[in-house]
């Protein structure tokens, strides 16, 4: 798999609200800093929906998907960082030179829009095209991870240990840092504080893990199922309790909150803040 000629399958989104559908594609070989990765896995995120739906607009047709995990293959000009055989996960791209990647917060990265949702190189090059050899839109967070190969870039790849479950390790690449990134460094949970979490998805169980490995003395999943009794210590889960007791969860001294829809729009807008937003959630909830 080094050659534009080699094809394999890839989930392409044609119109607004899907299907994502199977189709035959070719992939160029990777470019000066760009990295061949074979997609063991990946993982599906709530913004994988809002692109679908077009909730913010992308150019179509468009190969999806963010949290992709798998081996590295071949790697372009200039890539120092991965070789072929290296196994990795793949995030969000970033300039690496504006002011924010400079500062160390690349998730501000001043060119982000572009490197991530443009649909094509900086060039205007596309990486992917169908069997009939019309250009895909791809490089969708750096990478578009739904399908067998990606394109990423060596900025968006990231090595791990060869022996670590690639199946497990796409959420890395978007949930898991959003969820651990709005306790550890937008909510600044504290060692003896307290967080709660709304709903039960990768974001908000990192984020619950991430105020545990910082020494939050109560955690709160209000989850409504899952397996969250397997996290023992003083993690609670209140999906089982009457609505008088989920409010004495919070209110007797949540300092923190972290819920899907107060991070809507930003990975790490959620705060403390959100407070009366977390009253009414408790209200409407049966
Ligand atoms: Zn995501
Ligand atoms: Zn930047």
């Amino acid at each position: 798999m080094s050659t534009s000629s080699n094809t394999f399958q890839a989930a392409v989104m044609r119109q607004k609200g899907g299907p994502l559908q199977r189709e035959n594609v070719k992939l160029d070989s990777p470019q000066h800093g760009e990295v061949l990765v074979r997609i063991v896995a990946t993982g599906m995120c709530h913004t994988d929906m809002v692109a679908r739906d077009q909730i913010f607009p992308l150019p179509q047709p468009v190969v999806l998907g963010h949290e992709g995990a798998g081996v590295a293959e071949a790697a372009g000009p200039g890539v120092r960082k991965v070789a072929a055989g290296d196994h990795v996960v793949l995030t969000f791209l970033s300039c690496g030179q504006c002011r924010a990647c400079q500062e160390g917060a690349p998730a501000g990265c001043e060119r982000f829009n572009d490197l991530n949702f443009s649909g094509h190189r900086h060039d205007g090059s596309h990486a992917l095209h169908d069997h009939a050899d019309h250009p895909l839109n791809d490089r969708f967070f750096g990478q578009s991870s739904f399908g067998a190969y990606a394109i990423a870039n060596e900025r968006n790849v990231v090595k791990v240990r060869n022996d670590a479950p690639l199946e497990l390790l796409g959420p890395l690449g978007c949930g898991v840092q959003t969820g651990a990134g709005a306790a550890l460094n937008a909510l600044k949970v504290s060692a003896g504080s307290s967080l709660a979490a709304f709903g039960s998805g990768a974001v908000e169980l990192s984020a619950i893990l991430a105020a545990r490995a910082v020494g939050a003395t109560t955690r709160v999943v209000d989850s409504g199922s899952l397996t969250y009794r397997r996290y023992r210590g003083h993690t609670l889960t209140v999906q089982d309790t009457n609505p008088v007791s989920r409010r004495s969860a919070w209110h007797p001294g949540a300092k923190y909150m972290s819920s899907p829809l107060a991070a809507r729009g930003s990975s790490i807008s959620a705060t403390h803040e959100d407070k009366p937003y977390a009253d009414q959630y408790l209200a409407r909830r049966p």
